[in-house]
């Protein structure tokens, strides 16, 4: 039986969704006896211009993990699912935008100005005409390039098709193991692939998941995982806790509620969801001890509430920005006033 051809890439992400696939333990040898590596720049030296030169769809599956941050993410991206039988939006980075994301609540020319001129690790702090990185910088030794980072971190599905969606930062052991098995029978016994567009992972919620002790959710204040001594027994919401198991997908295990840290939300949300940070905005309302005195609070009661949750963005959009119905944050444009008529 010939091997199939697999490969794997790294767009805007941290690396972790590549080793993720290396521990994977004693199943790798299943992998080497089905598949090649075609191309995967942490582990085999294949170049870009190696993937340009393969027949169109001649890879049989890429698991391609990050977010689209720059137009080498987007290239690569599209060269890939030319030459790719299968594309598999592999880990949250690239299902929802993950961590990245959050920079679509500032701009590229702020990250960059951040960066280049604020923090301690640049020399160009105070200078006058502190230096960029160029997309285009042409010296005597020749021409050299840089990607053009991007205004809107996106997700793959954004820039193109993808057939299927591993979540996790990063997925699983077990949801690889069940990715690699599905694709093992289909080649060994010609079984049929799931549906196009199929997500490898339960459609459950964490909370169907977690065993921590569940009773009637009633909150009356908003605490920081750091400020109270969390029972380890009992559901983090029910302590004031937020977690974002109510709009989760489960199949991480509840790992984060394990070592007693409540869920981040970084499987994304259930089918059911499009919104995951909205979807638990409305769980949270739902348990606070206001609803019968709602029509009766003032703007600034409702303020003090809303104010006991720290960084709303991150806690409610940790992962799922560039996914969610606003995206990015967008910045009011100055009204133009209308001339009056001659
Ligand atoms: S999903 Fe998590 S582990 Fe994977 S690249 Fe993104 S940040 Fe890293
Ligand atoms: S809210 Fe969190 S701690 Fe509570 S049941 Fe859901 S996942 Fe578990
Ligand atoms: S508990 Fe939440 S944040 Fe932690 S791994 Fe599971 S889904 Fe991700």
């Amino acid at each position: 039986m010939a091997k199939i051809k697999i490969a794997q890439y790294w767009g805007a992400g941290c690396g972790g969704c590549d080793v993720a696939l290396l521990d994977i333990d004693e199943k790798i040898l299943g992998v080497a006896e089905i598949a090649d590596i075609a191309f995967w720049p942490i582990a085999v030296d294949t170049k870009l211009k190696d993937v340009e030169a393969m027949p169109d769809g001649y890879i049989t599956a890429t698991l391609y993990n990050g977010a689209i941050r720059n137009s080498e993410n987007e290239h690569v991206a599209k060269l890939l699912r030319k030459k790719s039988a299968i594309i598999v939006s592999f880990g949250s980075c690239a299902c929802y935008g993950g961590v990245p994301g959050l920079a679509n609540l500032t701009s590229a020319k702020e990250v960059l100005e951040y960066v280049y001129t604020k923090t301690p690790s640049s020399d160009q702090q105070g200078a006058k005409d502190p230096v960029f990185p160029q997309h285009e910088t042409h010296t005597k030794y020749g021409d050299l390039e840089l990607p053009v980072l991007y205004n809107t971190v996106k997700t793959l599905d954004q820039v193109i098709d993808v057939d299927y969606y591993m979540p996790g930062c990063p997925p699983t052991t077990n949801l690889i193991n069940q990715f690699l098995g599905i694709v093992e029978n289909h080649v060994k016994n010609g079984a049929p692939l799931p549906p196009k567009g199929a997500m490898i992972a339960s459609n459950k919620t964490l909370c169907d998941e977690c065993t921590r002790k569940k009773t009637v959710k009633q909150i009356d204040a908003v605490h920081s995982a750091f400020e109270v001594d969390i029972d380890p027994q009992k559901c983090m919401l029910e302590q004031g806790v937020i977690c974002l198991g109510p709009a989760t997908r489960a199949g991480c295990g509840a790992k984060c509620l394990e070592g007693n840290q409540p869920c981040r939300g970084c499987m994304g949300p259930t089918d059911q969801v499009q919104d995951q940070g909205g979807s638990m905005l409305s769980a949270l309302a739902s348990i606070y001890k206001v609803q019968d005195k709602e029509t009766q609070m003032s703007e600034e009661d409702i303020l003090k509430i809303m104010t006991q949750v720290k960084d709303p963005m991150g806690t409610f959009y940790c992962y799922t920005m560039p996914k969610s119905i606003i995206k990015r944050s967008v910045k009011e444009r100055p009204r133009v006033k209308k001339e009056a008529a001659p």
